[in-house]
């Protein structure tokens, strides 16, 4: 089946990469929330991706274009400072293990001056390999793994349909760490709706204080015409919580999260209101902030709904 090249859907923090794509979609295409599921996994011939590395390479040393390629290749390129490459689409951890050791060591040997290498993981995805094979990755510069986590209420995460269970997040989150591979991942305010607000909170605070993450970025819910969380919602079914609520489960989740060290944000331009911080270090200062928004309920101090992005 012909590959197609997936659209760029890639963490904030990779907007100086290239993008390789491995896989488009997701193969966990279930969460009800994400416009992935609306989507089909699709897995990338090696000998394409091969050649689309080649194409790189010839281009970084030898300015030279490859016609088969296509123009995204080359408008990436020309903007590209040749250390990080972000592997697509919404998880290419699903891509068949010894065909991802393949890419990577050929990618190494062509492009020598990389890095770091990033991808998206289910925790599935992460399940699924030994902490020696994710070694083995990372000694082959993978160098961190963006996971959704969502929500730490099972209620919440079997709603979605996510697929995986609190714990199960967890064990995935501790082989990442035993690894070495830098683990980022995110959760989502406002996803347990209004009357599961509060134990969204919590659990959520719980599970990251579990997973002691790297980065931790919370974003908050916008619903995606078309998928299941949308139908829901107009059935009656789910209720949107207010921004100052939003910030009000973000408060609770720095409060009642405790990190080993943890660089958290809410800077995705889905939030309401950014903010960050080195964790536990900056904890009282964040809540200080959040508390000040909270008490004036000022929505000039928020971000406008016009400019919220996905
Ligand atoms: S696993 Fe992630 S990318 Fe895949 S459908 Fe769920 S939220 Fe979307």
């Amino acid at each position: 089946m012909t590959f197609i090249r997936p659209e760029i859907i890639r963490p904030p923090s990779e907007h100086a990469s290239y993008y390789l794509p491995l896989t488009s979609g997701c193969s966990n295409n279930s969460c009800t929330f994400c416009n992935y599921s609306m989507s089909r996994l699709g897995i990338r011939d090696l000998d394409e991706v091969k050649r689309e590395i080649d194409a790189v390479s010839l281009y970084m040393n030898h300015h030279v274009r490859v016609s088969e390629q296509p123009e995204i290749v080359y408008m990436i390129l020309r903007r590209w400072n040749g250390e990080k490459i972000f592997l697509q689409d919404g998880d290419a951890l699903i891509y068949p293990y010894a065909k991802l050791v393949e890419a990577l060591e050929y990618l190494n040997e062509k492009l020598p001056g990389v890095e770091r290498i990033a991808s998206y993981a289910t925790p599935q995805d992460i399940l699924r390999r030994s902490v020696d094979e994710l070694r083995a990755l990372k000694d082959l510069k993978l160098g961190i793994l963006y996971m959704g986590v969502e929500s730490g209420d099972d209620g919440v995460l079997k709603r979605i349909c996510k697929g995986v269970t609190h714990d199960q997040i967890v064990e995935a989150a501790g082989k990442v760490k035993a690894s070495g591979i830098l683990l980022s991942v995110t959760v989502i305010l406002g996803l347990g709706g209004l009357k599961g607000s509060q134990r969204h909170a919590l659990e959520t605070a719980r599970i990251l204080t579990e997973m002691d993450p790297d980065y931790a970025g919370a974003l908050t819910l916008t619903l995606i015409p078309g998928t299941p969380l949308w139908d829901e919602f107009e059935r009656g079914e789910f209720d949107l919580i207010s921004p100052f609520d939003s910030l009000r489960e973000l408060r609770t989740i720095v409060e009642k999260s405790d990190f080993t060290d943890c660089f958290f944000s809410s800077m995705h331009a889905s939030n309401y209101f950014a903010i960050r911080g080195r964790m536990p270090a900056d904890k009282e200062r964040v809540i200080k902030q959040l508390d000040t928004i909270l008490a004036k309920r000022d929505p000039a101090l928020l971000r406008p709904e016009f400019l919220r992005g996905l």
